[in-house]
């Protein structure tokens, strides 16, 4: 049995995933793994995972469950049992993706899953990501173009969208607001992570 807590942050791209999952990183010292911030640095790094990814991530579709699975196995042996928690955002992103984690999950003793939706309008984070790309000229995200966020947007309701149901009917999910500040959001989020009694997936 593991006392690591894993939190999974779900919500279409521009929900704020990144941003809390930075913020929880900051103040509960928790590792915070963003497999899309884990791809883009493979691909600027032309390393063998970056090659294999790049086509994908640029096209805003999703990179092949099999790829990302192996990288998340291999975060959670670096990292179960020696940090308080690790915060997953960007993952689980498809469902034979949240089937297969299940298993990493009981594997490695995780008893404390905590998974929150951040729920936000299409149009409202439209216009977030438009605002973060208008603002970041120069290091601009490659699939933060108009027409690849529209893909990442029909991506999210046909693959990820099932996830948050499938959580949702294992009454394992909190449903967040994801309006708001930051640091609104923020307060919410805390609180659904500092909530005890987290149901968890292990138990059959
Ligand atoms: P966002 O949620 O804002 O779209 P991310 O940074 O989470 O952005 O992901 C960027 C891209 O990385 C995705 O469009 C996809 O190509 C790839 N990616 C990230 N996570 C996964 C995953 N779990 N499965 C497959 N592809 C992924």
């Amino acid at each position: 049995m593991s006392e690591t807590t894993v939190v999974i942050l779900l919500g279409r791209p521009g929900s704020g995933k990144g941003t809390q999952g930075e913020l929880l990183r900051e103040q509960l010292g928790y590792a915070h793994i963003s497999t899309g911030e884990i791809l883009r640095s493979a691909i600027r790094e032309h390393t063998e995972l970056g090659l294999k990814a790049q086509g994908f991530v640029e096209a805003g579709s999703l990179v092949p469950d099999a790829l990302i699975l192996s990288l998340i196995s291999e975060r959670m042996h670096q990292l179960v049992g020696r940090i308080p928690g690790i915060i997953f955002d960007g993952f689980p992103r498809t469902l034979p993706q949240a089937v297969a984690f299940q298993e990493v999950i009981l594997k490695f003793g995780i008893r404390q899953l905590v998974v929150i939706e951040l729920r936000l309008p299409h149009q409202v984070a439209s216009e977030r990501i438009q605002y973060r790309e208008a603002s970041n000229v120069g290091q601009l995200r490659l699939d933060d173009r108009d027409e690849v966020v529209v893909a990442r947007m029909a991506v999210f309701e046909r693959e990820t969208q099932p996830v948050i149901d499938h959580y949702e009917r294992l009454g394992v999910l909190v449903s967040l607001e994801g309006a708001g500040s930051r640091e609104e959001v923020f307060g919410r989020v805390k609180l659904a992570v500092g909530a005890q009694d987290h149901q968890c997936l292990a138990k059959p």
